[in-house]
């Protein structure tokens, strides 16, 4: 589904998934270099980020393993409240291993916090982070994120991994939604 398909629901086209996987192509190219003689597990945090690590993963030219979690955020409405609770966790021991975090969006960072000082405390050679989509209030936070897709307004947006009430991750675009939809 992209943006035409459901043209009355967005108030605005932020990135085209053409963009998007340009983007992504850029951003594997950085990573390919970094990793080029270490072996990286990919850590995709579900379900947001079920699109980028499938993307990104296919741009790379290099081999890589792949692991999930699912965390849950606690938080009323579009809010995040940064307590967390691990839903799913890794299938793989990552001590001594290269993880590299695949995020879809980081807002207030309070979610990746928790979740980098987890994984820290499991000694990995090495931690880094990728995410796809930053926001402002991201800047301010501890984590330090090594490779970021796009920087977006203070918005809510949908699409590309991103779901409003469950809705529109499987949308290729990313954008705003239209004020009727929240209604
Ligand atoms: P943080 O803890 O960084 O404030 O929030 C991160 C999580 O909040 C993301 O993984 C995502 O689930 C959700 N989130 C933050 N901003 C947005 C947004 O603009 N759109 C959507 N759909 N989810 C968001």
């Amino acid at each position: 589904m992209d943006a035409s398909h459901i043209s009355s629901e967005l108030t605005e086209v932020l990135y085209t998934n053409e963009q998007v996987q340009a983007r992504l192509a850029e951003i594997a190219g950085e990573i390919d270099a970094e990793y080029a003689d270490k072996d990286v597990l990919l850590v995709g945090v579900l379900n947001g980020a079920v699109m980028v690590m499938a993307d990104l993963s296919r741009h790379l030219t290099s081999h890589v393993n792949m692991d999930w979690m699912a965390i849950s955020s606690y938080g009323s409405g579009t809010q995040s409240s940064g307590v967390v609770r691990i839903l799913k966790d890794l299938n793989t021991d990552i001590e001594g291993r290269h993880v590299l975090v695949v995020e879809d969006i980081i807002d207030t960072g309070l979610t990746l916090a928790y979740l980098m000082q987890n994984l820290k405390s499991r000694r990995p050679a090495s931690l880094e982070i990728m995410t796809m989509f930053r926001k402002p209030e991201a800047l301010r936070s501890q984590v330090d994120v090594k490779y970021v897709g796009f920087d977006l307004p203070n918005e809510f947006v949908v699409g590309y991994g991103l779901d409003y009430a469950g809705r529109y991750r499987n949308l290729t675009d990313v954008g705003t939604l239209a004020p009727h939809v929240y209604s």
